[in-house]
């Protein structure tokens, strides 16, 4: 019997989470795809994967929402019955210099960048345990680790982000489970829509490599990430940033 496995890409509705999901499902993957509230956005993205060939679902969650987590887990059993690699990706950016920074705006980025990514990857870790075997990949970002300003809220976040890969990668090697990050730079998805023209003339001056990337050169590396070549590698932050932090 053919092993197929099964991918959760949580914030798959658009950007990275969308191009992952379409690569894992390139590479074979059954998808479960997580969104917000994007209801047609998500439907697109499960349609897509159908067409090649793989099954794929949408399950509408808010990943800052622990109840909402563990009931589409749950869900996500039911459908799919295994689940192999968590890519914890869906995110959110709102970018405020210190003193203007709103307190929502704050308590909604801790939960949805931070808080969300260990509900999911807690709930993920319980049921890869079991067959002592899966993959976890963080969608950190290049901001974790190079100051840019106005991002004091969003790159701590991703700090947090990138030693909590750390820490679980620790926790979950006896079990048979990898955790890795991924950072990347500048990525055309609508997250960068905020940015103004000539700021992003600024920053592409900045990047070695003279351009943003694209969301499927992320999901290159997720999938590379997921494969055997990555089997021995846990804990580690993999930047794809155009050599922007050089
Ligand atoms: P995006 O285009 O804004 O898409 C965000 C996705 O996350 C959407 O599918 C959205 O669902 C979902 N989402 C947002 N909040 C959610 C929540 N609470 N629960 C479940 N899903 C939620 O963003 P992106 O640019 O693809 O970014 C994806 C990840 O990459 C984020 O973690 C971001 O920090 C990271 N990243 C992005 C860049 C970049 O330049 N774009 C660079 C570095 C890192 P709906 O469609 O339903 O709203």
């Amino acid at each position: 019997m053919m092993d197929t496995k099964v991918a959760l890409v949580t914030g798959a509705s658009r950007g990275i989470g969308k191009a992952c999901a379409l690569k894992l499902a390139e590479c074979g993957y059954d998808i479960a795809v997580n969104y917000a509230s994007n209801d047609e956005k998500a439907r697109e993205t499960v349609a897509e994967i159908e067409k090649l060939g793989r099954k794929a679902a949408a399950f509408k969650a808010d990943t800052a929402d622990l109840k909402a987590v563990q009931d589409m887990f749950r869900e996500i059993q039911k459908t799919f019955g295994q689940l192999d690699v968590l890519v914890n990706n869906a995110g959110v950016v709102d970018d405020a210099f210190l003193l203007m920074i709103n307190e929502d705006s704050l308590s909604r980025s801790l939960d949805i960048n931070i808080k969300g990514y260990f509900h999911c990857a807690q709930a993920a870790a319980l049921k890869m345990m079991s067959k002592k075997r899966g993959k976890i990949i963080n969608v950190s970002s290049v901001s974790s680790i190079l100051a840019v300003e106005g991002q004091g809220v969003y790159s701590a976040t991703k700090g947090a982000v990138n030693s909590m890969t750390a820490t679980l990668a620790k926790e979950l090697a006896p079990r048979g489970i990898t955790v890795n990050a991924i950072a990347p730079g500048f990525i055309e998805t609508e997250m960068m829509d905020a940015i103004p023209e000539d700021k992003k003339a600024d920053y592409i001056k900045a990047i070695p490599l003279g351009r943003f990337g694209a969301a499927r050169e992320v999901a290159e590396a997720v999938a590379a990430m997921c494969s055997p070549a990555f089997d021995y590698v846990t804990g580690q932050v993999v930047v794809l940033d155009g050599g922007l932090s050089l």
